[in-house]
């Protein structure tokens, strides 16, 4: 067996060994998830579960945004926050739930809605980002941050009985963004946080989310880029099908922007 010479310590080395077991993982995937920073915008019911299990599997930095507090109507679904949090605010209330699940990971809060300028600088500190949002003007400009600082961007949604995830990175040659999936109309046309919402789905979606972005941070596998992955969990079907880039897009039909 070979002596490992890297910057792990022997609980470290135990604890992730299960993902370092995997050929496809190994040492090195492990130590760029403790070198990675990852944000999450929105600690609801998606965000809860990806970064529950980004946090176990050993990221070394998460950033989590969201505003809101912690509702009796969340705690349905939203398991990074228990009984004892509400009305607190959820990026404090998942934070302490994070810090809990493994001291390794570093978290930092943002307790407000970043936009402009505030949010590309956010984005653009970080390896990977999050979509849990749960409304179209936030999704609209967590795209936007991420087209132009070239950050990938792993979205994800829920409502009723059914999901998606899709996974852009910007910057790529014929790589789709998320204005090329939706427009403004289908926005004004959102109901989401009227709507309710079978509990496991946002489970199952965040986990997704979370499986995509440990892909993209250790380059490991096939990552879900450019094809959007949907889930009926009323009859318990997947299909998958592939984005155009649309060349007309508000966003990436222009020409390709400068900053990295
Ligand atoms: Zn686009």
């Amino acid at each position: 067996m070979e002596t490992y010479s890297g910057s792990m310590q022997d609980p470290q080395l135990l604890r992730y060994s299960r993902q370092i077991l995997l050929p496809e993982i190994d040492i090195a995937g492990q130590e760029r998830l403790l070198g990675a920073s990852v944000m999450i915008l929105g600690l609801g019911g998606l965000g809860s579960a990806a970064g529950m299990y980004l946090t176990a599997a050993g990221l070394g930095h998460l950033v989590l945004v969201d505003f809101d507090r912690v509702d009796t109507a969340n705690l349905q679904r939203q398991i990074a926050h228990g009984t004892k949090d509400i009305g607190r605010l959820k990026v404090e209330s998942a934070a302490e739930r994070l810090r809990a699940l493994n001291p390794d990971c570093r978290i930092t809060t943002i307790d407000g809605r970043l936009d402009g300028g505030d949010l590309a600088e956010t984005v653009a500190r970080t390896h990977a980002v999050v979509d849990a949002s749960d409304n179209f003007p936030t999704r609209f400009a967590l795209n936007q941050a991420c087209y132009e600082t070239k950050t990938p961007l792993v979205s994800g949604a829920a409502m009723g009985f059914a999901g998606q995830v899709c996974v852009f990175k910007p910057g790529q040659a014929d790589s789709p963004c998320y204005a090329c999936l939706y427009n403004d109309h289908d926005a004004a046309a959102d109901t989401c946080t009227e709507s309710g919402v079978i509990a496991p789905l946002v489970g199952i979606i965040g986990s997704v989310q979370a499986l995509e972005t440990i892909k993209l941070l250790t380059a490991t596998g096939v990552p879900l880029l450019g094809r959007l992955l949907r889930l009926d969990a009323l009859t318990m079907t997947w299909t998958s099908a592939r984005i155009a880039k649309d060349p007309r897009c508000r966003v990436c039909g222009g020409p390709e922007p400068v900053s990295a």
